[in-house]
């Protein structure tokens, strides 16, 4: 059976080194939402991925997310896709150590209910439990 991880809104996650990748359609939704210009809102809240092949958001000094204000993201409702993926689409190996997402045994159908309404995606039919970002990368 599979195991749905239930996010406890620790915003652990969002205080990892790592980054957040932004999709160019991404950028577009986070901007609208601020009620910013595109190119005002990279200027202001993105930086290169560390391949230098695409953005993502900045961090604040002290590493967390600029979008993490206390123990909110402002950006909750249209936060970006790896964010909302995170822990059941994609972890990577011990997650479960800072992540206090509860895990849960749930039958097939129930899992891809839950994964779609946590991520807005329906599951792939064999759920990678690899990871497919690490923290650092
Ligand atoms: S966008 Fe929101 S959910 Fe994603 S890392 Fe930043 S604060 Fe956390
Ligand atoms: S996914 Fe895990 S680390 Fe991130 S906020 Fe939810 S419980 Fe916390």
């Amino acid at each position: 059976m599979p195991v749905f991880h239930e996010c406890q809104r620790c915003t652990a996650c969002c205080r990892w080194p790592g980054q957040v990748r932004l999709p160019g359609e991404e950028i577009t939704r986070l901007a609208n939402f601020l009620g910013l210009e595109e190119p005002e809102f990279i200027q202001r809240y993105t930086r290169l991925t560390r391949d230098r092949l695409g953005l993502a958001l900045l961090d604040k000094s002290d590493g967390a997310c600029i979008f993490l204000e206390g123990e909110n993201c402002a950006v909750q409702s249209v936060k970006p896709q790896q964010c909302r993926d995170f822990p059941n689409l994609w972890n990577f190996p011990g997650f479960e150590k800072t992540c206090h997402a509860i895990p849960r045994l749930v039958g097939a159908d129930e899992y891809a209910r839950l994964v779609e309404a946590a991520t807005g995606r329906r599951p792939p039919v064999n759920v990678p439990r690899v990871d497919r970002v690490q923290p650092g990368e």
